[in-house]
């Protein structure tokens, strides 16, 4: 029934945009790291921040490799490739996501904002030369911690640590201002800045739809909220959008 509603919702609009969170990868077994069972309860959260990798580059990627093997054996599921087939049909224009695992490239979308960037890349610190993390971890498993650039600077994560700022925020919300509504889908919205993107969207008069198995503190001021899981909702979705549209 939610989502028939979503359906007719995202019909009606003629530049909707996704917001995802960690809900949408963890039927890929990604797990959620802010949530009850996250990583971020058993690490706190200077581990993974940019003042930890400028002090202690070693002891930074010790606990950051363990982190970013976890996402290669994960695939993209059927919450992602529903996604990629909505942009296909011209009903999404584009993905924003708080996700570093990189499943919806994978997965087929196309127009991807990274919000937190991408733990498949690295790049070096002084230079910026490209690395891929599959790289970077044989360098360290084969004994090179910290991993070091061909310059001799230290090799980074593509992501945003704790401490630094969202530096693809302007082009989110650049999306959201010229969005007439907004799927989110798999994030409890209450991580700053990234959840300003849904409101601004509603803000400025187009739709909000939540898809999230939590509740979310943006449920009241949304124009529909389907509690359920990312890929049963979103399969649903699209066989309603392929059919009819
Ligand atoms: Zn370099």
């Amino acid at each position: 029934m939610g989502a028939e509603n979503a359906a007719v919702i995202l019909r009606s609009a003629s530049k909707a945009i996704a917001f995802t969170g960690a809900g949408i990868s963890t039927a890929s077994g990604i797990p959620d790291f802010r949530g009850p069972k996250g990583l971020w309860k058993t690490y706190p959260e200077e581990f993974a921040s940019i003042n930890y990798l400028s002090d202690d580059p070693r002891g930074f990627w010790e606990f950051y490799s363990t982190r970013m093997g976890s996402i290669f054996t994960a695939a993209p599921n059927l919450g992602h490739l529903a996604l990629a087939d909505l942009e296909r049909l011209g009903i999404i224009k584009v993905v924003i996501t708080q996700n570093i695992d990189g499943l919806h490239g994978l997965a087929g979308s196309r127009n991807v904002i990274e919000l937190h960037g991408n733990m498949r890349r690295c790049y070096c610190s002084k230079c910026g030369a490209p690395y891929s993390s599959s790289e970077v971890l044989r360098m360290i498993g084969s004994g090179t911690n910290p991993p070091l650039c061909t310059c001799g600077g230290v090799i980074r994560p593509d992501v945003v640590l704790f401490g630094e700022e969202v530096k693809m925020m302007p082009k989110a919300i650049s999306a959201a201002n010229s969005s007439d509504c907004v799927l989110v889908v798999g994030s409890s919205l209450t991580v700053s800045p990234a959840n300003s993107i849904p409101y601004l969207v509603k803000q400025h008069g187009g739709r909000l739809i939540i898809v999230n198995e939590e509740r979310t503190p943006f449920d009241e001021i949304a124009d529909l909220v389907i509690g359920g899981a990312a890929e049963d909702v979103l399969g649903e979705l699209v066989a309603f959008m392929a059919n009819r549209v």
